[in-house]
């Protein structure tokens, strides 16, 4: 066999083959599920001192490692954790990384629960926490404290889709001695690199794309060099582990994630323009679209777009709002996304306190599944309708 370097290879390519060399289990062509706590040492010796690739089942087994090269592939870092959802996949590397007297600039478009976890437990550690507006770019050096340690980006932003000038947030960051953390999950590493614009670590809701079915929750967070022996000893300290069933059943909606993603922009894109057009549609947050304000930086630094974006209704409340979810029939009403299904919300902004709009009426957020687009249509246009009918 030929040496299995699939680094130089088009995304595809990658998503097929990386992870598990099926020559190193009988050719295989998957990974074995290792259900693990106990692995044996052949001696003393080798017990001792820890002598061999796999000492026990917290810390990696050919499961765990198959996904986490994969996503190493992806990503260009040097090493990933798994944990057991998003959410974690967000508070371990805070953990990690910050202090009693430190100080974390946040971005306010952030995902709910972050900024839920940094208000209680960060803030009871004595960690002081500051959220910047989603729009500051290189401005964010004006925020930069002597303590502070960690700038924590999200690209859009969750449920606005703000879309951040990452480099020039990374430039300021470094500057003044912070690391830069990012929430990808919403591009996945085939739509944006996040470590090739200056981000040190990257975290992914795998529960998303990645899984693809709305059937596992898993978390990722990958890191360069200089971050990753840190990280990996507090993941190691925490106890953190994931069960391989959930390891596999990533892996293998990996494997299809780069045709479900193109079939997901595809429709949301069709389904975006389509909207800006319709009665009681005050707009369309999707970066894709040219009428979005972040769209130049959307186009400058990423390479496409998944298939989850918002409306603005033109006017009305939450009889308007529920109005709109009531009448749908394909989108379910559910949390989450990156499923084959379509879902929608109605977005709460409540807890932000610089990214909150104003906005002309309620933001219902959508998620674009892989049903056929007309279908889709059909559904959302009895939304509208049912809005605009509701008093
Ligand atoms: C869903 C989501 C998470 C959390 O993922 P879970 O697996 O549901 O905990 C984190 N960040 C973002 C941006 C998300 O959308």
């Amino acid at each position: 066999m030929a040496s299995r370097d699939f680094s130089k290879t088009g995304i595809n390519t990658r998503l097929a083959h990386t992870g598990n060399d099926p020559h190193a289990y009988h050719g295989f062509v998957n990974p074995p599920v290792v259900h693990a706590s106990t692995v044996l040492f052949p001696d003393a010796h080798t017990m001792a001192t820890r002598g061999q690739k796999y000492t026990y089942g917290t810390h990696g087994t050919p499961t765990t490692d198959a996904l986490a090269l994969a996503i190493d592939t992806l990503e260009g870092s040097a090493g990933t954790i798994m944990v057991p959802s998003g959410l974690a996949a967000v508070t371990v590397p805070l953990l990690a990384f910050l202090s009693a007297g430190d100080h974390v600039l946040i971005v306010d478009s952030v995902y709910g629960p972050t900024r839920r976890f940094a208000d209680s437990m960060l803030s009871r550690l004595g960690v002081e926490v500051e959220y910047y507006d989603p729009e500051i770019g290189g401005g964010i050096s004006a925020l930069m404290r002597k303590n502070t340690k960690v700038v924590f980006t999200e690209s859009p932003g969750s449920n606005t889709f703000e879309i951040q000038d990452i480099p020039a947030i990374a430039d300021a960051a470094h500057a003044g001695g912070a690391i830069v953390m990012m929430d990808n999950t919403w591009a996945t590493p085939l739509y944006f690199r996040a470590l090739d614009f200056g981000v040190d670590i990257t975290i992914h809701a795998a529960t998303k794309y990645p899984a693809g079915h709305s059937d596992v929750l898993l978390g990722t967070v990958s890191a360069n060099e200089a971050c990753w022996s840190q990280l990996l000893d507090a993941y190691t300290n925490l106890g953190m582990c994931v069960g391989p069933d959930d390891v596999y059943q990533v892996l293998r909606g990996l494997r299809t994630m780069g045709v479900r993603l193109e079939r997901h922009q595809q429709s949301a894109f069709d389904i975006a323009r389509w909207l800006e057009s319709q009665a009681g549609v005050a707009q369309v947050l999707h970066p894709g679209l040219a009428s979005h304000p972040g769209h130049a930086l959307w186009k400058r630094d990423f390479s496409g777009a998944s298939g989850i974006f918002s409306i603005v209704l033109s006017g009305g409340g939450q009889a308007e709002a529920h109005a709109f979810l009531d009448a749908l029939k394909i989108f379910g009403l559910g949390y989450s996304w990156g499923g084959y299904e379509s879902l929608a919300v109605n977005v709460y902004l409540g807890d932000r306190t610089i990214a909150r709009g104003p906005y002309e009426g309620p933001v219902l957020r959508l998620q674009i599944g892989l049903e056929d687009v007309a279908d889709l249509k059909m559904d959302i246009a009895r939304g509208l309708t049912a809005a605009r009918n509701a008093t």
